[in-house]
């Protein structure tokens, strides 16, 4: 689905990404892992074109990505959630929902239900300012906003970041749901332990460069990850 052949992204004279290949079939989960700093959310942004890559390939169903503005990208059913959640504080929860569908004219009364229904605290907060929400709704929210582009393929950006451990529990059972109900992530994670456990498959990325590779499974045994990616958990 989602084919990343020998990026290179660099801001000025500092080589981000390094010439790394990926790939995302679809249907399943892949994740990316790495300490900060190793280039995780770079890649992501080149293939929404939100930074420009220097070389390489990222090709969509065949189609070659680079070089095409973001709109087009979404417009092809690819949607980040960045890091950091970046809802719109001052709006209300319906209206930040509503500005994931800004591309589509059709009714959104279904999509919001939808999303109603796999993220309840959402719909009991639907006009409530999202700047008064707690981390864990706010990144329920941040999901929410993507799904109402009905993106194929969902990219998250670090989706735990600084959440209690139940709430990332949370967040990962709705990227299972998603992906059962056939939507194909690409998942950023720096908690690898949680990241590893539901990906099909697994790239490490160190310094701009994928180190190792293979299934979710094959890489939570790996010592070499336990020891520097998977601390004591
Ligand atoms: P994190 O989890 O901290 O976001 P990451 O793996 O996502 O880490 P990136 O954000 O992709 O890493 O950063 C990769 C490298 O590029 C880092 O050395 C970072 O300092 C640098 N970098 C990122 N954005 C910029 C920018 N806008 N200008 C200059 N350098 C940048």
């Amino acid at each position: 689905m989602l084919k990343i052949s020998n990026l290179q992204v660099a801001y000025g004279g500092i080589e981000a990404v390094k010439g790394i290949d990926l790939e995302v079939p679809e249907g399943k989960i892949v994740t990316l892992i790495g300490a900060n700093g190793a280039g995780k959310s770079t890649t992501l942004r080149a293939i929404v074109n939100l930074v420009k890559s220097k070389a390489g390939s990222i090709t969509y169903h065949g189609d070659e990505l680079l070089g095409l503005d973001t709109t087009k990208v979404v417009d092809k059913g690819i949607t980040l959630v960045p890091e950091g959640r970046h809802v719109f504080p001052d709006l209300t929860v319906l209206e930040n929902l509503k500005i994931g569908a800004y591309m589509r004219k059709d009714n959104l009364d279904e999509d919001i239900q939808r999303i109603y229904g796999l993220f309840p605290r959402l719909e009991e907060r639907s006009w409530q300012h999202a700047g008064t929400l707690s981390g864990g709704e706010q990144q329920m929210l941040a999901v929410g906003r993507a799904m109402m582009s009905r993106p194929k393929l969902l990219m998250m950006d670090e989706p735990s970041l600084g959440l209690a451990p139940l709430i990332v529990q949370g967040i990962f059972d709705i990227i299972e749901t998603l992906n059962k109900e056939g939507m194909t992530i690409l998942l950023i994670e720096q908690n690898a332990n949680m990241a590893l456990r539901v990906a099909d498959y697994a790239y490490v990325l160190e310094t701009g460069k994928i180190t190792k590779e293979g299934s979710g499974k094959e890489l939570l045994a790996d010592e070499s990850i336990k020891e520097a990616y998977l601390g004591k958990s």
